[in-house]
């Protein structure tokens, strides 16, 4: 009787453990080789747009008047660009949005106990591998890019963090304040020489976040005038700004642009959890090196949320939200981040049949880098004999 008692105690205190060791230890590990394509980049710079707790069928949806919400991402949509849906993981919230999105690997429970605001560990992304990157925002999510980049290459333009509080009578503030910054900006670097040789270079980014429609989606919720309104103020300014960033480039066709949100929105104006109004995030992506839109008969929607009210015909894909940092890296032509767990969707890419191969194989070596680290240290704390694996072995 005291044996097998003793026994299920033991059992009990491993358990115990391992819901420690599996759910509040990092799985993130350090010292991988990069890897990226050998191929020269379509692209020479990346626009990424990220409208902070944006739901997907808030944005594709028709209005009352059977008129689209985004008039101009509805005509990317229609004529240049590839569309979709991507699917966030649980806790849908800013901070694990932005990190699969710019990173790719999904952050684990360790990270998200340990705050919202601070880096619990360093990791890689795709602002870090970029030659420059510029971006403005909140000062909740800009300063975890910046901070432990290996050097000083990441830009920050921020609003004090007071402003989200008395923005929140008319939050589009917050985003009307990030275009006019990156807007003057741009206008500032003509007469700033160290500056227009910097934007002159290839491999950079400008990042664009967009707090005033999760502010506005929780003040007032989703399907109210302001997040709408907040939508079409969005859509203006993206018009607006990609046609200063094609003068600004002499229409080189050298740019990248991506619009997605980091999580979406409940009906009733909350987001963390797993409903698909949360985890259902738009992605639209256009410009140089991405794949331009194909016409499909009409066709069906994979989830009830998008059925039957998008009236497009353009071919439709669904992805996961980690996947848009390998095929940012992709399109720019830096190393995929270190830490990243996604798969580089192809039909995505307008490139030849080579370098959607190449790019493969990058992102497969990528992923196996990680493995063969994490199993050496796996290897090194346990008894060997209760470890083994095919791929260790030829390591
Ligand atoms: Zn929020």
């Amino acid at each position: 009787m005291l044996q097998f008692v003793a026994v299920g105690l033991a059992v009990h205190l491993v358990f115990f453990y391992s819901i420690f060791d599996i759910y509040f230890t990092s799985p993130l590990v350090h010292g991988m080789t990069p890897q990226r394509t050998p191929l020269s980049p379509p692209a020479k710079r990346l626009v990424l747009f990220v409208a902070d707790g944006l739901r997907a069928d808030v944005l594709y949806r028709l209005d009352e008047n059977g008129s689209p919400r985004a008039s101009y991402l509805r005509k990317v949509i229609e004529e240049k660009g590839s569309w979709g849906v991507s699917h966030t993981h649980v806790p849908t919230e800013s901070r694990p949005g932005h990190v699969a999105l710019i990173a790719g690997f999904y952050e684990d429970v360790s990270a998200v106990a340990k705050g919202w605001k601070d880096n619990p560990i360093e990791f890689d992304s795709v602002f870090n591998e970029s030659k420059y990157t510029w971006s403005w925002g909140s000062p909740d999510i800009l300063p975890m890019f910046a901070k432990g980049a290996s050097k000083d290459h990441i830009y920050t333009f921020m609003y004090p963090a007071e402003n989200e509080d008395f923005a929140a009578e008319d939050a589009s503030k917050l985003d009307t304040w990030v275009f006019d910054e990156a807007k003057k900006f741009l206008i500032s670097a003509k007469n700033n020489d160290t500056l227009l040789s910097q934007l002159l270079e290839e491999k950079i980014v400008f990042f664009l976040h967009l707090l005033g429609l999760d502010t506005n989606g929780h003040a007032h919720r989703p399907m109210s005038r302001e997040y709408i309104e907040n939508v079409k103020i969005v859509d203006a300014a993206i018009r607006e700004f990609v046609s200063l960033i094609e003068n600004f480039y002499e229409n080189d066709e050298k740019t990248a642009y991506v619009f997605t949100s980091d999580h979406g929105m409940t009906d009733w104006g909350t987001h963390g959890a797993g409903h698909p109004s949360e985890t259902m995030t738009p992605l639209v992506a256009w410009g140089a090196g991405v794949q331009q839109a194909q016409q499909v008969a009409r066709q069906n929607f994979p989830d009830n949320l998008l059925q039957g009210m998008l009236h497009i015909d353009v071919l439709f894909f669904v992805y996961f939200q980690a996947d848009v940092a390998p095929l940012m890296s992709s399109l720019i032509g830096v190393p995929l981040p270190l830490n990243s767990v996604g798969v580089l969707p192809l039909e995505l890419l307008n490139n030849t049949d080579l370098f959607k191969a190449e790019s493969m194989y990058s992102n497969a070596l990528q992923i196996l880098e990680q493995y063969k680290v994490d199993g050496k240290i796996t290897l090194s704390k346990f008894f060997p004999f209760l470890f083994t694996s095919l791929i260790i072995m030829y390591i």
